[in-house]
């Protein structure tokens, strides 16, 4: 007696996995789908990705949010410094 285990194939990496090690490819929020159609242009919402692959992707979704937002920062805080009587 042999059990086949359902899988589902992750897009990005291309494993097989149990269904509970990703999720479809319907309930990535759309900001990281987007990041990983830039380098998965076949990228399909009927699909599948695994937990790493998912993880690895809000990451750098998170690290860009942060990354826009700090240019910002950045820019306000050269605006004060320029504002700011020099040292001394
Ligand atoms: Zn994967």
């Amino acid at each position: 007696m042999s059990v086949t285990p359902q899988t589902q194939v992750c897009q990005i990496c291309g494993e097989s996995r149990r269904p509970s090690l990703g999720i479809p490819a319907s309930m990535v929020d759309s900001g990281v789908s987007r990041l990983i159609q830039i380098e998965h242009p076949d990228w399909s919402s009927e699909g599948f990705i695994c937990f790493a692959d998912l993880n690895r992707y809000r990451n750098r979704y998170v690290l860009k949010v942060l990354e826009d937002n700090r240019g910002e920062i950045g820019g306000l805080e050269q605006l004060e410094r320029t504002e700011r009587p020099p040292d001394g």
